[in-house]
């Protein structure tokens, strides 16, 4: 049978990768409602980073100049040693090349204004339902279930459900994410509790600061930079949820870990360190999803995205921007479908380009992650195993900011249609 666009689309999971496929949904004009197992008052900390590639896609879905003022602009993030000197720049974004500067912004203020969207446009979020498995699988729709006992069906399941997602279980039953044996720490505090070097009145921020204990970030979070989130990771073994739950609610150990070797960071990383906010504690044990060879059942019925498709590790930042490519992408595919556009076709096309990119950032992430090791041994490793920007080096992150999803999926359309 011809593919035609989906008539009902579910989609399992209210974080960003499912409200954001819910919107981009109704901009090509598709139904979908959305399950979420959390209440609708819950409350994520935190902010993140997204660049280009990704503003370019919340503009297209209109959701970027609604949230614009709400957040830090900047375009660079420094590196710097010990020694408060300079060893590189990396661009998060660029206004002139990119048509973006990176924005960073809090977690909560996107979900928000995406949830208030969808509500604009009549799209149901069901709150407190835990999705748990597939019933039935035709090549019309799917049925599912879950954990009240009740059950739906669409004639597409989508799972936006997370890095430890349910619905991919219905694809690969035994893939579990794998840890990667860190664990990230944060703390918001006021910017001005920070002791910046006199030497340099303009200190630029964010920076990532590599000292023998390891490297140290510090990102402005709000709109005028007045609070800074300060972060760091370390090497612990594997817990299960409930010894990660204890991590988190003993706050004590989150700072003796802040603090181990305090002394052998500069002072401003230290003058971070003595003003940490318990309250605003947050730790987070890296997980990275392995390389899944589809992220699609056989029918084309069921599809996971975002996190639950391809969680990578959070080095470049790039977790929930990459998140929008796959919503993106994957909607203009949808639209397109009939006239010589089939479902398997267009899924192969969308995970071929798109895990093109995830490896681009898994091959950035090894370069970066390198970057952090001791100089000897740095200079052990073979030519360009290493990432190295600067200043003058704009252009080097064309690859990630500069595609336009639009022309990529109005291209391989026209091929399908000759
Ligand atoms: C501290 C931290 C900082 C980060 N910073 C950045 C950054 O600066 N830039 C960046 O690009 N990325 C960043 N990331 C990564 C980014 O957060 C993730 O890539 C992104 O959240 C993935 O979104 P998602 O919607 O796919 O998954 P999630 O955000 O995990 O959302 C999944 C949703 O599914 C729901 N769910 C799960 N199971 C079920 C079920 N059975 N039934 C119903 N609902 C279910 C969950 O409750 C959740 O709401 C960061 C991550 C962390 C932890």
């Amino acid at each position: 049978m011809p593919s035609s666009p989906p008539t009902q689309v579910a989609i399992i999971g209210a974080g960003l990768s499912g409200l954001s496929f819910a919107l981009a949904l109704h901009k090509i004009g598709i139904p979908s409602t959305i399950w979420e197992v959390r209440s609708n008052n819950f409350v994520q900390g935190g902010a993140i980073m997204l660049s280009p590639n990704a503003l370019r896609i919340l503009d297209a879905i209109g959701v970027y100049k609604r949230i614009r003022d709400k957040g830090f602009h900047f375009e660079t993030l420094t590196f710097k040693n010990e020694h408060d000197e300079t060893t590189d720049v990396y661009y998060f974004g660029h206004e002139q090349l990119y048509g973006y500067k990176a924005f960073r912004v809090y977690r909560q203020i996107l979900i928000d204004e995406l949830k208030l969207m969808l509500h604009e446009r009549g799209i149901q979020v069901k709150y407190d339902t835990k999705f748990t498995h597939v019933i039935a699988e035709t090549p019309e729709n799917v049925e599912f279930a879950f954990a009240d006992g009740s059950v739906s069906t669409a004639s597409l399941l989508i799972g936006a459900d997370g890095i430890h997602s349910t619905l991919r279980k219905a694809i690969y039953p035994t893939v579990k994410p794998q840890y990667l044996g860190f664990v990230g720490m944060t703390s918001a505090i006021q910017t001005s509790r920070l002791h910046f070097p006199q030497s340099e009145p303009h200190y630029p921020l964010p920076v990532a600061i590599a000292a023998g204990p390891g490297a140290f970030v510090i990102a402005p979070q709000d709109v005028d930079g007045s609070e800074v989130l300060i972060g760091t990771q370390s090497a612990l073994r594997e817990q299960d949820r409930a010894g990660w739950s204890n991590l988190q609610a003993d706050k004590d150990e989150v700072v003796r870990l802040f603090s181990r070797n305090k002394t052998s960071w500069p002072d401003l990383v230290q003058s971070a360190i003595e003003n940490i906010d318990k309250d605003t504690i947050n730790t987070w044990p890296y997980y990275a999803v392995p390389r899944l060879e589809k992220w699609a059942s056989p029918s084309g019925k069921i599809i996971i995205l975002g996190d639950a498709a391809h969680a990578v590790p959070p080095t470049t930042g790039q977790g929930v921007n990459q998140a929008f490519e796959d919503v993106w992408m994957l909607a203009l595919l949808l639209r397109e479908l009939g006239e010589g556009v089939e479902l398997e076709e267009a899924l192969g096309f969308w995970q071929r380009w798109r895990q093109e990119r995830v490896d681009g950032i898994l091959d950035l992430t090894r370069a970066m992650n390198n970057k952090r090791l001791p100089l000897a041994e740095q200079q052990r490793l073979p030519k360009g195993a290493v990432w190295s920007g600067g200043v003058e080096d704009t252009e080097q992150m064309g690859w990630l900011y500069g595609p336009r999803l639009e022309d990529v999926v109005a291209e391989w359309v026209r091929g399908q249609r000759k």
